[in-house]
């Protein structure tokens, strides 16, 4: 291998890079993606060239596996390290996502009251603290983190009698 070549690991890492701190894919951001998108996203990069050999020539269209809106389906063709690439550092940021998730076995926060899901705990652009069920789609907002936990988990109490 060229001296100058980078690595897939480094690759990829550059690219996660990138995703955080250009498309502002932060932990709070991918933890909206509950339902593990950022793993089907990296699934479609990873196979864009089956997706392109198993149809007409030239097809681009984005494969039905993608999650998101389809201007967000940015295929290379032309280049299909940087398609690998994309997928990698998806999965990483899914990684990423389910660690966080892991760290918030931390939190004060109690489990949903009508679920029993894990909350989402963060901040929103405010920089008010939120806890969200991504299942129920219940979210509470404070301005200080204690008052947010104490509502939040006397709600459970409160749902439980
Ligand atoms: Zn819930």
């Amino acid at each position: 291998m060229n001296k100058m070549m980078k690595t897939g690991i480094e690759l990829i890492a550059e690219e996660r890079q990138r995703q955080i701190e250009k498309e502002g894919w932060t932990p709070e951001h991918d933890a909206r993606h509950d339902t593990g998108d950022l793993a089907h996203a990296a699934a479609a990069y990873a196979s864009a060239e089956l997706y392109r050999r198993t149809t007409s020539p030239g097809y681009n269209n984005t494969p039905p596996i993608w999650p998101f809106e389809s201007t967000w389906w940015k295929p290379t063709p032309e280049n299909r390290i940087r398609e690998l690439q994309k997928a990698g550092a998806l999965i990483a940021a899914e990684i990423d996502r389910l660690n966080a998730l892991k760290a918030l076995d931390t939190t004060k926060l109690h489990a949903c009251p009508f679920c029993g899901k894990k909350p989402y705990q963060g901040r929103d652009k405010n920089g008010h603290h939120v806890a969200k069920c991504y299942t129920c789609s219940v979210q509470m907002t404070q301005d200080r983190e204690d008052k947010l936990e104490g509502l939040w988990n006397n709600r459970e109490q409160i749902n439980g009698i």
